[in-house]
């Protein structure tokens, strides 16, 4: 099967061929012709699948006939990151279709996107905050709208959005195609399915596991010793982009700044960024200026860098889906791509359920030559982080106005852990909880070091 038994428009083709592909990926074979025919489709993909061209090709192919300057796709996507992506396919595919996209989200000005709505737009990628925004200040008109996408549904659940979701909803004309993607069918995702589907065709690829294309790796490693090995790891891989993982926002910051010290060219990205050190951070991964991006499952969903040749995850993620989202950021399409996780004994319960979900035993590995048996600081530096935002509400002044928090005392004084002084000053950073449930110790500082 290629992409001509669509037989979609010639100036939708011309886009698909621009890009590349030549065979539809196994969830565009499924979806495409249910979307084309007008159903509603619940489609149960991850990231990695393609799925996002196959809602945008049937998308594109209804909008190319009617009436123009007036919003009649509607995609909602829980992150920028995902939005942007989804905006760079719908103007990749449809180069030639002259229809126009716009995004949508919080954290930027809001008059730019006032002003696009103005002169008029065809589709608008969304998240689910600043689009009720707009729907509420009426600065958006919704009601030539004929299809709406909800992607990543299982995402938007994960981050609290379902209520702006149900709100953006009830403000929609009901006539109109509703497309619905997720990568688990949990029991409130068949729910929101049940609510806002009509008669709705269901396809599935690759169930939860990851891609098929990966190849995942355990390295066992104490956590005081995991810098090391990333760094030593690094040393005696041969890679392209490499995606890394951490549990929280402090620790993304760290360990891009380590190994930018170290001299590879990398960059953190975690929430606390603003939007245009997210987009540099991005972009720069994106055209290889950085070859690694360190960042957390918030900060890193939707990133679509087709050259990444690995995931690390640093920190094994708490779930397996997250396992799933992180590791399909690799061996896209017909790439394939390396996973590896470092896991303490205490990550081996979820290693297990991991296992459970990929339906194989994933091979532990020791790498050579790396002391594994370098003791442990007296105090482990790591987990001197700032207390929650509650506790710091209570005890300290605005987080901009502290100078570096972390305590540095007894680093590991490997160098690959050295401390960086100044410059850790994470602002409402989520520290995670002790691994090995060690009481963390916090010492409030009110005046720069
Ligand atoms: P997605 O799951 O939509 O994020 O897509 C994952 C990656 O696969 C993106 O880099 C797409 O550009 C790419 N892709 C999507 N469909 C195809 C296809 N039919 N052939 C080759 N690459 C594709």
């Amino acid at each position: 099967m290629n992409f001509s038994s669509f037989k979609l428009h010639p100036q939708i083709a011309a886009g698909v061929e621009a890009l590349g592909y030549q065979i539809p990926t196994p969830i565009q074979k499924q979806a495409i012709p249910p979307v084309m025919e007008g159903r509603d489709v619940m489609g149960l993909a991850q990231t990695g699948t393609g799925k996002t061209a196959a809602f945008v090709l049937p998308i594109l192919e209804r909008l190319l006939p009617g009436a123009r300057n007036k919003v009649r796709a509607l995609i909602i996507a829980p992150t920028r990151e995902l939005a942007e992506q989804i905006h760079t396919s719908i103007n990749d595919l449809g180069r030639k279709t002259h229809l126009k996209s716009m995004t949508i989200y919080g954290g930027v000005s809001v008059n730019p996107q006032i002003t696009k709505l103005r002169a008029g737009v065809d589709i608008v990628v969304a998240c689910p905050g600043r689009l009720l925004d707009h729907i509420n200040q009426k600065t958006i008109n919704l009601a030539s709208l004929e299809v709406l996408v909800l992607d990543e549904a299982d995402r938007m659940f994960d981050m609290g959005f379902l209520p702006d979701i149900r709100r953006i909803i009830k403000q929609l004309p009901v006539k109109r195609q509703t497309l619905m993607f997720s990568a688990t069918m949990a029991d409130d995702i068949r729910k929101l399915a049940h609510e806002v589907l009509h008669d709705p065709v269901t396809v599935q690829v690759g169930h939860t596991a990851p891609a098929n294309t990966v190849a995942h790796a355990l390295y066992p490693v104490e956590q005081h010793l995991k810098t090391g090995l990333l760094m030593e790891l690094l040393k005696h891989t041969d890679t392209e982009s490499i995606l890394i993982f951490t549990r929280t926002k402090h620790r993304a910051k760290r360990v891009g700044q380590q190994l930018e010290k170290a001299g590879y060219k990398a960059a953190s990205l975690q929430g606390n960024l603003s939007q245009n050190k997210r987009q540099a951070a991005l972009d720069g991964f994106r055209d290889g200026s950085y070859q690694i991006l360190v960042a957390t499952d918030i900060a890193a969903r939707g990133i679509d860098v087709s050259s990444i040749s690995h995931v690390i995850n640093y920190d094994i993620p708490d779930t397996t889906d997250a396992y799933t989202h992180r590791i399909g950021r690799t061996g896209r399409a017909a790439k394939t791509g390396d996973a590896f996780t470092f896991v303490t004994r205490e990550d081996e319960p979820l290693v297990r359920s991991i296992e459970r979900v990929l339906g194989d035993k994933i091979e532990r590995r020791t790498l050579k030559g790396f002391d594994y048996t370098k003791a442990a600081p007296a105090r482990d530096a790591e987990f001197a982080r700032p207390p929650r935002e509650s506790q710091r509400r209570r005890t300290q002044p605005k987080p901009e106005q502290r100078g570096a928090q972390a305590s540095h005392a007894g680093r590991p004084k490997t160098h690959s852990a050295q401390p960086q002084r100044g410059t850790n000053a994470p602002r409402g950073a989520a520290p995670a909880s002790h691994p090995t449930g060690a009481a963390r110790t916090f010492k409030p500082r009110t005046h720069r070091p």
